[in-house]
């Protein structure tokens, strides 16, 4: 497995940045660094765009069928390489191996693999009295993503991008890069165009505001903080490109009084300590009926303490480290912050989990008690931190469940389908789910409120890669 990459990929080649400086990648487990990346500065930014801009419109001449077909390549390219790209993506992140292999690479392969059946759905031209509608690209694609769910986030966004007839500059996050350089391998075995789809790697600060000031860049695509993407949002608003935003959440997870406790609390759990708490996604406030807390406080500090924390390469292991010292630091601040504010810590705290002094563990954290307006409530921890919150009826909880800055996902739980399906309706966010209702690759993805604009995945990703022009005959 590669992990010292000096090079990026630009116009159809892997090429030398202009700047000599590198970037390590840690391995938050070891805390060893495990390899290298370049920083890449605005002249290499340049170039990539540059290439992109003019690869833009043979691009947009290919047949949008035969742009899917590709895609439909890649995901086969990264099924072949599925093994190494889990153990890379659980070496240079720390999530679980066994999720690593079913999500972090599963998902991407499928995001690509679904593009020609995503694209059948799609109406490219259609008609509305004498005007030929018809959907055309938006030009070049800046994607800018995270590190939490790094090709998850990146294929998100290049598969439907690359089948509306965009070309992309990508710019991973440089916490856990290595994987991208894994996926341009593949996408240069596919053999795109020149210039269809370009890396560059560095910091954000330098390379991503580089790339989303470029003027030649149309649109950006946005997932990560919610403060980066205010930032985003002020620099495409000076030229007017187009932006999607994927941002931060602080889901609720509605527990009804005629829910099944156990497994609601528990499923809860589950989806709040995902990849150790930093998932966009992760149910991180459980609202529970006054009346039942004491039961759910059981249930959660037996299922919470349950949890294996270690290697993630060792077979059930339910959390692994978090992905740097820094986010360790910001979720053991919030730790601290919860207990000074009067939440009740049921299990877990500041310490290192018990034998694991190195790798960047937190303990799996359950605080009860908690009132909606504390800090741990209202914002987005990014770490195994679960806020049980007590609601006295329905109404309340639905006030509470709105009651933050974000908007992009949760859950209800009822031993009635219609109730919790009502009480779904209320919810202000882009995703909720009922009584555990599973996760939908092709389900429009995205968030209400501070949690962006846009959506991701399925007919309605590859919609935001469009522009629609009316042609009046
Ligand atoms: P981040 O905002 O720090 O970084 C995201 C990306 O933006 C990185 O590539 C980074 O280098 C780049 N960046 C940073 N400063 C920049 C600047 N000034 N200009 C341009 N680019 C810049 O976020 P993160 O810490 O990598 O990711 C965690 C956040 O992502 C969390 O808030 C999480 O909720 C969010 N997230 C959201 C979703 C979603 O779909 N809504 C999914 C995953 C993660």
């Amino acid at each position: 497995m590669e992990t010292e990459r000096d090079q990026l990929y630009i116009d159809g080649n892997w090429s030398v940045p202009s700047g000599t400086d590198n970037l390590e990648v840690e391995n938050p487990t070891t805390q060893e660094v495990m390899g290298s990346i370049p920083q890449g500065d605005a002249q290499d930014v340049d170039r990539a765009v540059r290439a992109a801009h003019s690869a833009l419109h043979d691009w947009w001449a290919v047949p949008a069928t035969e742009r899917a077909a590709m895609c439909a390549k890649v995901a086969e390219g990264l099924q072949a390489r599925q093994g190494e790209l889990a153990d890379l993506i659980t070496s240079e992140l720390g999530m679980p191996h066994m999720l690593s292999t079913l999500i972090q690479t599963g998902l991407p392969s499928l995001t690509f693999g679904s593009m020609p059946e995503v694209l059948s759905q799609t109406e490219i031209e259609s008609e509305i009295g004498n005007a030929l509608v018809v959907r055309e690209p938006r030009g070049v694609v800046a994607a800018i993503t995270p590190w939490n769910y790094p090709l998850h986030q990146i294929a998100l966004k290049l598969a439907p991008a690359l089948t509306a007839g965009n070309t992309v500059v990508l710019k991973p996050s440089e916490i856990t890069p290595l994987n991208a350089f894994m996926l341009f391998e593949v996408l240069d075995e596919v053999g795109f165009p020149k210039g269809v789809v370009n890396l560059v790697t560095g910091t954000g600060p330098v390379v991503g505001q580089a790339l989303a000031e470029h003027p030649l860049v149309d649109m950006i695509t946005f997932t990560g903080s919610t403060g980066t993407g205010r930032r985003l949002g002020e620099v495409a608003a000076r030229d007017v490109k187009r932006l999607a935003l994927e941002l931060g959440g602080k889901s609720a997870n509605i527990i009804l009084d005629d829910a099944d406790l156990q497994r609601a609390v528990t499923d809860g759990i589950s989806k709040c300590f995902l990849n150790s708490g930093q998932t966009c996604i992760a149910l991180t406030r459980m609202l529970v009926p006054e009346s039942k807390l004491d039961e759910v406080n059981q249930i959660a500090e037996n299922v919470a303490s349950a949890q294996k924390v270690g290697d993630p390469f060792e077979e059930g292991v339910a959390l692994g480290p978090l992905v740097s010292a820094d986010q360790r630091e910001r979720v053991r601040n919030y730790i601290d912050k919860g207990v000074a504010e009067g939440a009740k810590l049921l299990t877990g705290g500041t310490e290192a989990p018990a034998g694991l002094d190195t790798g960047y563990f937190v303990q799996p954290t359950v605080f009860t008690n908690v009132s909606n307006d504390s800090t741990i409530a209202q914002e987005e921890i990014f770490g195994p931190v679960l806020s049980i919150i007590p609601f006295r009826d329905e109404a309340h909880a639905v006030e509470l469940a709105n009651d933050s800055p974000y908007g992009l996902a949760g859950a209800v739980w009822s031993g009635d389908d219609a109730r919790a399906l009502d009480v779904a309706k209320r919810i202000r966010t882009g995703q909720i789910e009922v009584n555990g209702g599973s996760f939908n690759p092709a389900a429009p993805f995205g968030g209400f409120k501070q949690s962006g604009h846009g959506r991701e995945a399925g007919v309605f990703g590859l919609e935001e890669f469009f522009e629609v022009k009316a042609i009046l005959r």
